[in-house]
């Protein structure tokens, strides 16, 4: 069994604040031990449940935030940049199954720690063919153009509650629970080991009952941004890529991954 895995940082347990987040910060050296610490337990535990091919994607900022000489034996693990055309790297149509570990929930959702879509700084909310869509929905997306289901997804109970509305059967588990964006009731993070092992078990043997994430084309992805200096500094051409409103952007495509690559 060949499972893809693509880890965020925010929905970690005991992941919580910006500092822990950001590179160069002592909180975040601390951190990276948490991240690391909570792949290698999705790994055992995937092993244990007859994954014998897993690939793991470090998919937080610069993609370079496991701490390599901890890392589990037993999987292969892309890190560093990439772009969004090429967002899981290896991925194809031999994946049996995705997991999405670590996640966060869109931008704008209340009382969720770190909520935004793919950048804090960039703009304030995404519509996909006119639905709000987040990490989550776009990356399931992406694993549905190869055929492959996404089985299980972790994060705040926010995350694991938007997961449920995108990805039907999905199985979720919350490492925490929002308080704000940047506060939460945090499970101790050995507990959340435990019981994580359980969920990544009953995910692998639920897996018959979720299906790939699609959705027809044409793709419309209008952007909503913080300031209108930030649309000053884009490029329309004024029929794939148009500027809507002072704070508004959108991009259409036949095809999902170019309709991504054009806006971010
Ligand atoms: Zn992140």
């Amino acid at each position: 069994m060949k499972i893809y895995v693509s880890v965020d940082m925010e929905g970690i347990a005991g992941v919580l604040l910006p500092e822990q987040l950001k590179k160069g910060e002592r909180a975040y050296e601390e951190a990276r031990k948490l991240l690391t610490a909570e792949v290698n337990v999705v790994i055992e535990a995937l092993i244990e449940a007859g994954a014998d091919d897993i690939y793991v994607k470090d998919a937080h900022g610069t993609g370079y935030n496991f701490i390599a000489s901890e890392l589990h034996q037993g999987a292969r693990y892309c890190m560093g940049a990439t772009n969004v055309a090429n967002r899981f790297p290896g991925l194809d149509s031999s994946f049996d199954g995705a997991m999405l570990i670590g996640y966060h929930a869109m931008g704008g959702t209340e009382f969720a720690v770190r909520d935004h879509t793919m950048t804090s700084l960039g703009w304030q909310s995404i519509h996909l063919n006119g639905r709000p869509i987040g990490e989550i929905g776009i990356d399931s997306l992406i694993f549905g153009l190869h055929n492959v289901p996404v089985l299980f997804v972790t994060g705040d109970n926010k995350t694991c509650g938007e997961a449920s509305k995108e990805i039907p059967n999905v199985r979720t588990y919350e490492t925490k629970e929002g308080l704000g964006r940047h506060a939460a009731l945090v499970k101790p993070p050995k507990l959340v080991y435990r019981e994580l092992k359980e969920m990544i078990k009953e995910s692998i043997d639920n897996r018959e009952n979720v299906l790939p994430v699609t959705l027809d084309g044409p793709y419309e992805l209008v952007m909503k941004f913080l300031s209108t200096d930030q649309v000053d500094q884009r490029y329309f051409d004024g029929r794939r890529s148009k500027r809507i409103n002072g704070l508004t952007a959108a991009y259409s495509c036949d095809d999902i991954l170019e309709v991504l690559s054009l806006a971010f």
